[in-house]
């Protein structure tokens, strides 16, 4: 604390002196009562005033209330030896002096008024600093679309913003489990990798695919971090997000086939490296599928192009309720060739990858979609060219294309509507 002491004696100075060297407190000694005045005048930092009464320049009273005017809250305490004839206690409180010490007084009683004043001012100020973080809380959570939950993962805590984002009422998630926004399709590696930050002590920052009360997708860019009592222990988890979901429907878009939703060529190029890469870190082998329509030409010519257009969108449909697992991607990749691209784990793989590859072709064929110039079918049928890309190879993309291409070709040669394994 900034103390001003304002004292002309001269033993009692040299006592304040040797005290001063033994206390935190600064203290600035002034032996006359108008520098005192003018001190105060000049400084904002005096916490507190101690002042004697004895060689007054000016009378008591004036004193005391210029002190006032210049401070209004200052704490006073006046030190004297003739206080009676002066002062009347009235006076005292309306100036509202904290306390009168005769002299010649105790020095560990002042002592004592000091440090409890200090304590006062300390917590004063932490309850002012707790004041502001709570009135700083409500709006940073509510800007941030906050939840908290316990270490089981029920929420205990949301915002409005949240709640109204996602269409949910409070008091329909609290208690719930936070699992509640988890999107059937978002990789479940996500969550693990998450789970093993918080349970480590760590906070988890990425992207997440969500869902909303109603079933929409909503994309949020999330931090969830564990919450600690005084003791460090974790007692729950908090996350705060960002909706991000316009972004992803922009980039979704560069990457989609607007005719039938499914990825486009571009997106193709990309994934297919990726996931060429990615298998050989997992472990498994990649199933690299060419879907081609079977005269498709003869199609449009008879049914007409829009016609045509609906078979591309039906197709389409089949091939992602086909390709929902977490690293499964279908892609338009011009006009009606469409791929597949998936993992596998390598035992079992070929019994498994005819299984899956036949049941596409069927669905095709199961939608008896009429198509009377269609060999000596009658309904539209795909033929699929698969090459199944085993861990102990080493091929490039564009010879994974080619090898899954030439099976295509066979399977077009060997009468349509049929599906062919790479196999040399
Ligand atoms: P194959 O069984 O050998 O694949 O014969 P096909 O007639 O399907 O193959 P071809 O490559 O000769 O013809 C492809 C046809 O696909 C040509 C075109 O009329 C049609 N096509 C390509 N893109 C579209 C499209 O966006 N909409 C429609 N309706 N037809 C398309
Ligand atoms: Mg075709
Ligand atoms: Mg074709």
């Amino acid at each position: 604390m900034k103390i001003l002491y304002v004292e002309n004696d001269k033993k009692l100075i040299a006592c304040i002196d040797k005290h001063c060297s033994k206390t935190t407190h600064e203290i600035i000694l002034i032996e006359s009562v108008i520098d005192a005045l003018l001190c105060l005048k000049e400084s904002n930092e005096v916490e507190l005033i101690i002042t004697e009464l004895n060689h007054l320049e000016l009378d008591i009273l004036s004193y005391l209330k210029e002190i006032r005017n210049l401070k209004k809250d200052i704490p006073i305490i006046i030190t004297s030896n003739n206080l009676d004839l002066k002062v009347s206690l009235k006076e005292f409180s309306e100036l509202n002096i904290l306390s009168v010490l005769e002299k010649p007084f105790d020095f560990d009683k002042l002592k004592m008024l000091i440090e409890k004043l200090d304590e006062n001012k300390r917590s004063f100020h932490y309850k002012e600093k707790i004041r502001e973080l709570k009135l700083f809380i409500k709006p940073f959570k509510e800007f941030s679309f906050y939840s908290e939950t316990d270490l089981e993962g029920k929420i205990v805590d949301i915002s409005d913003s949240f709640c109204h984002l996602v269409g949910f009422k409070k008091e329909e998630l609290i208690g719930k489990k936070h699992s509640i926004f988890k999107h059937p399709m978002e990789d479940n590696t996500k969550y693990k990798e998450i789970w093993k930050n918080l349970l480590n002590g760590n906070s988890w920052v990425g992207e997440l695919k969500c869902l909303d009360k109603l079933g929409n997708d909503i994309w949020y860019k999330t931090i969830i971090f564990p919450k600690r009592n005084e003791n460090q222990e974790i007692i729950g988890y908090a996350a705060k997000r960002q909706d991000i979901t316009e972004k992803k429907y922009v980039e979704l878009l560069s990457i989609t086939n607007d005719l039938t939703g499914l990825y486009n060529k571009r997106f193709f190029k990309q994934t297919l490296e990726n996931e060429r890469n990615r298998v050989r870190r997992d472990k498994k082998n990649l199933v690299f599928i060419m879907i081609d329509v079977d005269n498709f030409k003869k199609y449009n010519d008879l049914y007409g192009h829009l016609k045509g257009d609906q078979v591309l969108k039906q197709i389409a449909e089949i091939l992602k309720i086909n390709s929902r697992r977490t690293n499964d991607f279908a892609f338009r990749l011009g006009g009606e060739e469409f791929a597949i691209i998936t993992s596998i784990t390598p035992t079992l793989s070929l019994s498994k990858i005819i299984r899956y590859t036949e049941k596409i072709r069927k669905e095709v064929l199961n939608k008896r979609i009429e198509h009377l110039r269609n060999e000596n079918i009658g309904f539209v049928t795909v033929s699929l060219g698969v090459f199944n890309y085993k861990l102990e190879m080493n091929y490039s993309c564009d010879e994974i294309y080619r090898f899954a291409d030439i099976a295509l070709y066979e399977a077009k040669n060997s009468g349509r509507n049929k599906v062919v394994i790479y196999n040399k």
